[in-house]
């Protein structure tokens, strides 16, 4: 059974001199990165890290810690990329959930963990090369199955805390080869996410496997990520849609050069329409979004330009995936109607790590006893097969027993010229049970008050989807990767932040 290490080695040997991974600071040819991940693969053994062991990183993105969890594959341990924005208590738990015996830190991400008592062994990613085995070193092959772990991945925390998901080696396999005939065996592939979620996972392991270019930004910073895309002529990138925003909100954005660009992806969040057919009209290359989440489950996939007319959907199922949504009492809804998308694929997490009730919940057996995910995420397919995501069930808003869609109340909210951003959540109420309330950040020039922004959005909804409250704020809380942290909100809104 051959891995993803075993391909990169393929590739020092046929094109040992090309540039594997670069971050701007280091880079390292195809011919150095099979070496460093053979030195560091004998060094994890060396140091007492077994067969299946995690090796925990916490880290910004550097070539440095891409070749850590690399070699952790290769030694046939499981790479374990871990949150540097979590609390520093959520990262040891982290650490001590994985079992990692070592931690691979980074000097910025360094300081905040001092104080916090760490299970595994400290080793600074600044200082690897003294740690590395002596060059020439060999490890000891590593027998490896499909069904082996190949990276641990703590899902986003946007609904809860994190949970441990292991990605197996064939849970990798698929998602490298959806992605057979995107070219990246040719690509220069620009990442500003952090390598600890399955965002940038997606398209960073694809590039190597086929033997292209990575180049990996340490910040993401909108400007900074155009000058790097026509430095390196980038031809694919990964971004979420703030990401998207950001960039093509540049008043200079049409002066660069992007012409080089072949392949763009999306996935982790909300995408407007608009917003996508922004990004199919300006910047070249196709776009392509993805629907999916860490655990497995189902992917749909969406070639924006080539359908224009459907941008306001995540796209259709990918091959050999299967979805189904179910009502509240666990039955098949009708043609076009809303339900929770359960999914199910031909590589899918065998259970949250060392969370049995978590793994139960999340699980779906049929009348044939198939084993099926839970989304969590609520949503309809419209005639032609293209999912249309709503919420996720979590933030669904249940008013006087009527169901609310934030993302209806979100879409109207968006559309008043005072709001540059907002997003919208239930609040328990002594009437309703929940009602919901907004929160919009205000456009630069925004004349309107909040009160008159309310009125304007009620106005144009129905009479139980009136927003009882509207909160101004500078911005909305979201995670690294550009999720918006409703649970946050909601947890300061009750603190009486508002
Ligand atoms: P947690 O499970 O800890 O709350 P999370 O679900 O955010 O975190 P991930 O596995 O990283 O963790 O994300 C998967 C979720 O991201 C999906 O269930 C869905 O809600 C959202 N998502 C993924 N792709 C898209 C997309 N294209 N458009 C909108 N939302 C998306
Ligand atoms: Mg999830």
């Amino acid at each position: 059974f051959g891995t993803l290490p075993d391909l990169i080695r393929r590739h020092a040997a046929e094109q040992p001199d090309k540039i594997a991974i670069t971050d701007g600071d280091d880079e390292l040819t195809y011919r150095a990165l099979d070496t460093i991940m053979d030195r560091a693969a004998a060094a994890l053994q060396r140091d007492g890290t077994v067969q299946g062991q995690a090796v925990a990183m916490v880290s910004y993105p550097s070539v440095a810690q891409a070749a850590v969890f690399l070699a952790a594959v290769r030694a046939g341990s499981i790479a374990a990329p871990i949150q540097p924005s979590a609390t520093p208590e959520q990262i040891a738990g982290m650490i001590a959930d994985s079992g990692a015996n070592l931690v691979f830190l980074d000097a910025a991400n360094a300081a905040a963990l001092a104080a916090e008592q760490l299970a595994a062994r400290v080793i600074m990613l600044e200082d690897l090369a003294a740690w590395l085995a002596p060059e020439g070193a060999q490890p000891a092959p590593a027998e490896i199955k499909p069904d082996d772990g190949f990276n641990i991945i703590y899902s986003s925390g946007t609904t809860g805390i994190p949970k441990g998901i292991v990605q197996s080696h064939a849970m990798r396999w698929q998602h490298l080869s959806r992605n057979s005939g995107a070219g990246f065996d040719t690509a220069v592939t620009l990442l500003a996410t952090p390598l600890y979620s399955n965002t940038t996972l997606v398209s960073f392991l694809p590039t190597l496997a086929w033997g292209g270019t990575v180049v990996l930004m340490k910040k993401f910073d909108a400007h900074r990520y155009l000058e790097l895309a026509q430095h390196y002529r980038a031809t694919h990138t990964m971004l979420v849609p703030v990401q998207y925003q950001r960039i093509m909100a540049l008043p200079d954005f049409d002066r660069f050069d992007l012409t080089t660009f072949r392949f763009k992806t999306c996935t982790s969040a909300p995408f407007k329409a608009e917003l996508k057919r922004d990004v199919v009209t300006r910047w070249p290359g196709k776009l392509v979004e993805y629907y999916g989440m860490t655990e497995g489950g189902a992917s749909f996939i969406l070639v924006a330009d080539e359908h224009p007319d459907k941008l306001h959907t995540v796209g259709k199922l990918s091959p050999g995936h299967e979805a189904i949504l179910l009502d509240d009492e666990g039955n098949e809804v009708g043609p076009g109607e809303m339900g929770e998308i359960v999914g199910r694929s031909p590589a899918m997490m065998n259970g949250y790590h060392k969370r049995e009730g978590a793994t139960r919940d999340a699980e779906y057996y049929d009348a044939d006893g198939n084993r099926w995910i839970r989304h969590g995420d609520v949503g309809r397919i419209d005639e032609d097969g293209f999912l249309i995501l709503m919420d996720r069930k979590k933030d669904m808003i249940i008013s006087g027993g009527f169901n609310i869609y934030p993302s209806d109340l979100e879409a109207v909210l968006a559309q008043h010229p005072a709001v540059a951003d907002c997003t919208v959540v239930g609040v328990p109420s002594d009437d309703w049970g929940e009602t919901p309330v907004g929160f919009y950040v205000p456009r630069g020039d925004a004349q309107a008050s909040a009160e008159e922004v309310r009125a304007a959005t009620n106005a144009k909804l129905g009479k139980t989807q009136r927003l009882a409250a509207l909160y101004v704020t500078d911005e909305l809380p979201r995670s690294a990767i550009g999720k918006v942290l409703k649970r946050e909100l909601r947890d300061q809104l009750a603190a009486g932040r508002f």
